[in-house]
């Protein structure tokens, strides 16, 4: 029941993601509420008007809370990059007490020369309504994602082989797909595309840690971007856990040797990007999906919506006597 890839939280509101999902396994429903500290204080998150009101120190409504955020906020008509969105989202205060430190720790780079989408993936709510995501469905897998995988794994054709590199492959498929990161497949022939890894500082302790499953730290000083307490996904399981296991997550570059888990897909980038895509369009045989496969920031319902758009294609393209296309989305 430990997330060792760091807090994955099953949500969506697409109901064939939804459906398809509880074919492997029953979902206990799960609701993601998050905290930040910042500036030696613990306020909710996303920012919504609890977050405004102690901030700030006032006692406003909802209306007044728009008008107060919106008369601080920077009038940017198109953001740019994050920092714009952010300042035109919730203007310089909030932006920089929960929002620029933060980015800067877990990309490693200034928030200008971030993409603005990055930022779009939290609401702003002028409300006390502090759930992390706004989809209907939440939860966690009542037996844990490797228990999810294994079952979806389970299936008359499918052959797993661990510890065997793509490259180390030397057969004749009908068809492949490739959900590595996109530029390895090309033998980084462009250069390297950026991503960021992680790594995690574990540490056990006896009771409840934190009293929630994640608190982010806010604060550039403080090195790490977040701590998980992992027993407070499944309170179905861990009601008399006498002891609890806590995740430090430390955000760094990624080298050639460590596991890629965020694309930054930098503006600068998209040259390089660009090359491999057409190199991979003209690639026969080969189809190059999920998130390191398309480089893109998906989310797991967004990944297997897209992947049973795939199957429907492919399925579309046997019947059809068409070639199968190299990507189904527009990465
Ligand atoms: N973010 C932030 N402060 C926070 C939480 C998020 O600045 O306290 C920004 C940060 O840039 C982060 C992005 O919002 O990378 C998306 O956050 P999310 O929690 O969705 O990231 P994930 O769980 O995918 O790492």
């Amino acid at each position: 029941m430990t997330h060792v890839y760091g807090p994955h939280i099953f949500h969506t509101s697409d109901e064939r993601v939804w459906s398809f999902i509880q074919r492997f396994g029953r979902m206990r429903p799960y609701l993601h509420q998050v905290r930040a500290i910042t500036k030696n204080a613990v306020f909710s998150l996303p920012v919504n008007l609890l977050t405004i009101n102690q901030f700030f120190r006032r006692i406003m409504g909802p209306n007044e809370a728009r008008a107060f955020v919106s008369s601080r906020a920077h009038a940017i008509e198109n953001p740019q990059n994050f920092e714009e969105q952010a300042l035109s989202m919730v203007g310089p205060e909030l932006y920089a007490a929960f929002f620029r430190g933060y980015t800067r720790k877990q990309w490693g780079m200034e928030p200008t020369e971030l993409p603005a989408s990055i930022l779009k993936r939290l609401p702003v709510r002028f409300n006390y309504d502090d759930r992390y995501f706004s989809h209907t469905h939440q939860a966690i897998p009542d037996q844990g994602y490797t228990k999810m995988v294994e079952s979806i794994l389970d299936a008359p054709g499918i052959q797993v082989r661990l510890k065997t590199s793509h490259e180390s492959l030397n057969e004749n498929f009908a068809h492949v797909f490739y959900t590595g990161p996109i530029d390895r497949y090309f033998n980084f022939a462009q250069g390297r595309l950026g991503y960021r890894t992680l790594d995690f500082e574990v540490f056990r302790t006896v009771g409840d840690f934190q009293g929630a499953a994640v608190i982010n730290y806010c604060d550039e000083a403080v090195p790490f971007t977040r701590i998980t307490e992992h027993k407070h996904f499944a309170p179905w399981d861990s009601q008399d856990m006498k002891e609890t296991i806590c995740y430090r997550e430390f955000s760094r570059a990624c080298g050639p040797e460590d596991i890629p888990y965020y694309p930054i897909r930098q503006a600068r980038e998209e040259q390089m990007l660009d090359t491999y895509v057409e190199r991979a369009h003209a690639t026969k045989g080969v189809s190059f999906l999920g998130r390191l496969g398309s480089y893109r920031y998906l989310d797991m319902d967004v990944t297997i919506g897209e992947a049973l758009d795939a199957a429907q294609e492919v399925l579309n393209c046997l019947a059809q006597l068409r070639p199968i296309p190299p990507f189904f989305v527009k990465p």
